[in-house]
């Protein structure tokens, strides 16, 4: 007799930047407008306000394979709700990944309560805003509690030294990526330097001409803010929908970019032509390579 197996649903896949009104950082980059900046109690209320409705959605739409990323202007994780949404999010058996953009101030005991195997962070060290032992200490912390997370600097001059410590301080497994620094044209000399420390660093350090390019993003990726407004990428402004009254459905289909460079990791990811995807795989979000350590780096 043949016994047939259950069909189980297939669930497409879509990923979903969130960023909600939140702007304000305990932190005071000299590179950032969002530096020590205070949101007042009403916009915080109204940030914890749209998330709480974010997670609902999330929680309802159990029809896709969800893979969220938070990129707040400012710091979440000093916020008890991005924090108590990511451990939410994490358990539901519809949602790949839930990751945030972190400077990783914040302490992490909080993630023991999320599943590990979804939740995940995107670390950025700032060098004079952090001692290194101490963004180290936090590394450790995440390593203890089996939390994927990348670690990244931004390509300074002034953060070279500093990343290079870094880079030797952490172990193998953990990914350590650069950004170019806007505005900042690399030698190929400089581009060497960071390379050897981010061997990805190519897909940063000049924009990708983007024009008339198949991308992702309006497909099978999209960008929400606060209100439920759907854009098919952070830097692409036109609307495509709104998330809670179901528009955003319809309005999923491939397009070309209309912008003549995408230079965001979080935008070029998504660019077809690059074929990003295939090279992070399942830490697309949190900015993990699928193959890392690389056969070279392995100790
Ligand atoms: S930690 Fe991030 S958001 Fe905060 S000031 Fe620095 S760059 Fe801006
Ligand atoms: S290439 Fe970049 S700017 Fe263009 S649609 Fe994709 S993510 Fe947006």
């Amino acid at each position: 007799m043949t016994t047939f197996l259950p069909l189980l649903p297939v669930r497409e896949d879509l990923y979903v930047l969130y960023r909600g009104p939140l702007a304000s950082c305990n932190y005071d980059c000299p590179y950032c407008p969002f530096a020590k900046r205070v949101d007042p109690p009403e916009l915080l209320r109204a940030d914890r306000a749209d998330l709480e409705r974010f997670a609902g959605w999330v929680e309802a739409t159990t029809d896709r394979r969800l893979s969220v990323l938070f990129t707040p202007w400012g710091e979440g994780l000093t916020r008890s709700w991005y924090r108590e949404t990511i451990v939410r999010l994490s358990h539901l058996p519809h949602v790949a990944r839930v990751a945030i953009q972190t400077n990783l101030a914040a302490r992490t005991g909080w993630l023991a309560g999320a599943d590990p195997r979804v939740a995940a962070l995107w670390a950025t060290y700032h060098p004079g805003q952090v001692t290194r032992e101490r963004f180290l200490a936090r590394c450790r912390e995440l390593l203890g509690l089996g939390i994927r997370f990348s670690v990244g600097v931004v390509g300074l001059p002034d953060h070279h030294a500093e990343a290079v410590a870094l880079r030797a301080a952490l172990p193998p497994e953990v990914y350590l990526w650069v950004n170019a620094a806007e505005g900042h044209v690399y030698t190929s000399a400089e581009e060497a330097r960071w390379t050897a420390l981010d061997p990805r660093f190519g897909d940063s350090v000049r924009p990708h001409p983007s024009l008339g390019e198949p991308c992702h993003a309006g497909e099978t990726a999209i960008s929400v803010l606060g209100d439920g407004t759907v854009r098919r990428c952070h830097f692409i402004k036109t609307p495509i929908g709104n998330l809670y009254d179901g528009t955003w459905r319809a309005a999923l289909q491939p397009r070309p970019c209309t912008n003549g460079l995408c230079d965001c990791h979080i935008g070029y990811v998504h660019l077809k032509p690059l074929e990003l995807r295939d090279v992070y795989a399942d830490g697309l979000l949190e900015r993990i390579p699928a193959v890392w350590p690389q056969p070279a780096t392995r100790p």
